[in-house]
C-alpha cells in the first residue's frame, strides 16, 4: 500500500479510498494506492500554505536549499537500480531507459542546486543620486505540480527541483497510472529532512484529485505536463484568481531528412526518434519528412528495421520496445492506425499487436510505419503518442521548412543534412522550441525546454525553468529623502 504524504506524514485518504496501479506488461496489479479526495487536496494545499507562510523553507538561504537538492541527487544515485526497476515495472519502458531517466533526474537536481544562487536578482542603476535600486527574486508561493505517465520521475524533477530551489512549497500529483517512482522520490526527501509541508504528495485521478488541486484557491502556480485538452481546461480553471500557469502539452514533431547524410546513421536515429518508449514521448519524431531522391530507399530500410524491433517486457535485457501504458492508450493508437489506412496511408510495418502468446495480456503494439502520407491526414496532424511514424516527401528546402511548420504544435524538430549552411537556415526557420541538427532526443538540464503554439506556455529547464517559480520584486531605496514639490500645499 502506498500513502499520501501531507504535512510530513504518510497518510491514508480521508475517506479511505484506494486504487491500484497495474503492470502494463501483463495487466496484473502492482500496488494499492491511497486515492485522494477533496478533503485530502484541501489538507495538502493547507499544509503547503502554512509551510510557505510560516515555515523555514522560504526563509532558508540559497546555500541550504542547494545542499538539500544536492543530497537528493546523491540519494537518487544510491537507489538508482531500485528506482529504475520500479519505473520500468510501472511504465513498461526498458530498464536501460529507466536507468537513463534516473541519471537525467539526478542531473536536473544537481543543475538547480548549482544555479539556485546565481539567479537571486540584480542591481539596477537608477540614474539618481542617493538611490539604491535592485531586483530581488522571491518564491511565488504554493505550487501545484502535475506530471504525466510517460516520464514520471524525470518530469516531476523538471518542476520540483526549480520550485524548491526558488523557495516555494509544493503539492505534487503524479499520474494515477505511474505513481510508484514519485512515492519513492518523496521518501528520499523525507530522508533528507525536508521540513514538513514543503513537499506534499497526492495520489489519485486527474479528473478528481487533479482538478480539485488546480481549482484550490490556496494554489498560486500550476505547472502541468500532459495532453492539450487537459492543459486548456487547467488554464481556464487557473484564470479564476489569476493564478500562474506553465504548460507542456506535447507536439507533432517533424523530423526532416535531406539527401546526402549518412544513410545508416539517419535511419537508426529516425527509429530512435519515433519509437523510443514506444513513441510515448512528447518530442517523438513521429512525422518524418524525407527528400524525394532519398525517399524510397529510406522508407524501405526504415520499415525493415522497424519490423526487427524486439517488443517485450521492459525488464528483459533483449527488449527494445515495451508495452503502451494502458489498454485505452493502445486503443487510441489503434484508432489512428485505422484512420490512417482509411485516409490512404500505406502500411509498411506493424499496424498490429505482436503475435507472441507471452504478450497477449499486455498493452503491446508493433512499431508502425505509414508511408505515402499527406499533410492533410489526421495521423499527420494530431499527436498519436504511440509507436506510429508517418512519412511525407519533399523536394526543395523551402518545401521542407513549410511542411515542418505546418502544425499547430511547436515542441521539437529534427533536421538531417550534411550542408552546415542548410542546417542553420532550416533550424532558424523552424518554429519549434527545440531543433536538433543531425541528432534527435538529447536534452540538457541547462537548456530551456518548451513549446511554440499549442505545445504550451513557459519553459522548463535552464535559467528560465527557475524563473517560472520566482516573483521579481523591485526595491527602490532613496537614501536621501527630500520633498518632491509636486504640490504647493
Ligand atoms: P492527461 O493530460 O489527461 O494527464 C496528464 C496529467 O494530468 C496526469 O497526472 C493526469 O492525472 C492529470 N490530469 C488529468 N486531468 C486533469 C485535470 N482535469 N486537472 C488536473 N490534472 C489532470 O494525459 P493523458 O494521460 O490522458 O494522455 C492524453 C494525451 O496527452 C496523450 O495521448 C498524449 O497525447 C498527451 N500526453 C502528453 C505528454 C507530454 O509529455 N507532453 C505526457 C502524457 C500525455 P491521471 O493520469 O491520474 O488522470
Amino acid at each position: 500500500m502506498r500513502y499520501l504524504y501531507i504535512a510530513g506524514k504518510w497518510t491514508e485518504a480521508a475517506d479511505g479510498g484506494t486504487s491500484q496501479t497495474i503492470n502494463p506488461y501483463d495487466a496484473t496489479p502492482l500496488d494499492t494506492l491511497a486515492e485522494a479526495g477533496d478533503r485530502d487536496v484541501d489538507a495538502a494545499v493547507t499544509a503547503a500554505r502554512e509551510a510557505f507562510d510560516e515555515g523555514p523553507w522560504r526563509r532558508s538561504t540559497v546555500t541550504e536549499r542547494a545542499a538539500l537538492l544536492g543530497r537528493i541527487a546523491d540519494l537518487l544515485q544510491r537507489d538508482r537500480e531500485q528506482l529504475a526497476h520500479t519505473e520500468s515495472l510501472d511504465t513498461g519502458k526498458t530498464l536501460n531507459e529507466a536507468r537513463a531517466d534516473v541519471d537525467d533526474t539526478t542531473a536536473v537536481f544537481r543543475y538547480y542546486a548549482g544555479i539556485a544562487g546565481a539567479h537571486a536578482g540584480r542591481v539596477v542603476d537608477p540614474g539618481r543620486p542617493g538611490v539604491v535600486s535592485r531586483i530581488v527574486h522571491e518564491p511565488v508561493g504554493v505550487c501545484a505540480l502535475i506530471a504525466p505517465w510517460n516520464y514520471p520521475l524525470l518530469q516531476i524533477s523538471w518542476k520540483l527541483a526549480p520550485a524548491l530551489a526558488a523557495g516555494n512549497t509544493t503539492v505534487i500529483k503524479p499520474s494515477e497510472l505511474t505513481p510508484l517512482s514519485t512515492v519513492a522520490l518523496v521518501g528520499l526527501f523525507e530522508e533528507a529532512d525536508l521540513p514538513p509541508g514543503v513537499l506534499n504528495l497526492l495520489l489519485g485521478r486527474g479528473g478528481t484529485a487533479g482538478q480539485a488541486l488546480v481549482a484550490h484557491p490556496g494554489v498560486d502556480l500550476i505547472s502541468f505536463t500532459g495532453g492539450l485538452a487537459t492543459g486548456e481546461k487547467i488554464m481556464a480553471t487557473a484564470a479564476h484568481g489569476v493564478r500562474r500557469v506553465a504548460l507542456e502539452l506535447g507536439g507533432k514533431n517533424p523530423n526532416v531528412v535531406f539527401d546526402g547524410t549518412d544513410f545508416d546513421t539517419v535511419v537508426d536515429n529516425a527509429l530512435t526518434a519515433a519509437f523510443l518508449h514506444s513513441g510515448q514521448v512528447c518530442s517523438a519524431g513521429a512525422r518524418l519528412i524525407v527528400q524525394d531522391s532519398l525517399h524510397d530507399s529510406f522508407v524501405a530500410e526504415l520499415a525493415a528495421r522497424a519490423d526487427r524491433i524486439r517488443v517485450g517486457s521492459g525488464l528483459d535485457p533483449e527488449t527494445e520496445c515495451g508495452p503502451l501504458i494502458s489498454a485505452e492508450q493502445r486503443a487510441k493508437v489503434e484508432r489512428y492506425i485505422a484512420l490512417g489506412l482509411s485516409e490512404g496511408a500505406e502500411l509498411l510495418a506493424g499496424g498490429k499487436r505482436p503475435a507472441s502468446p507471452d504478450l497477449e495480456h499486455g498493452f503491446f503494439l508493433r512499431p508502425t510505419v505509414f508511408a505515402g502520407c499527406r499533410r492533410d491526414m489526421t495521423v499527420v496532424r494530431e499527436e498519436v503518442f504511440g509507436p506510429l511514424v508517418t512519412v511525407e516527401r519533399f523536394s526543395t528546402e523551402e518545401e521542407a521548412v513549410w511542411l515542418g511548420n505546418d502544425t499547430s504544435y511547436g515542441l521539437a524538430a529534427g533536421v538531417w543534412t550534411s550542408d552546415a549552411g542548410q542546417a542553420e537556415r532550416v533550424a532558424g526557420a523552424l518554429r519549434h522550441g527545440t531543433v536538433w541538427i543531425n541528432d534527435y532526443h538529447p536534452y540538457l538540464p541547462q537548456a530551456e525546454w518548451g513549446g511554440f503554439g499549442k505545445s504550451g506556455i513557459g519553459r522548463e529547464l535552464g535559467p528560465s525553468g527557475l524563473e517560472e517559480y520566482q516573483e521579481k520584486k523591485h526595491i527602490y531605496h532613496n537614501t536621501s529623502p527630500a520633498p518632491a514639490h509636486w504640490f504647493s500645499g
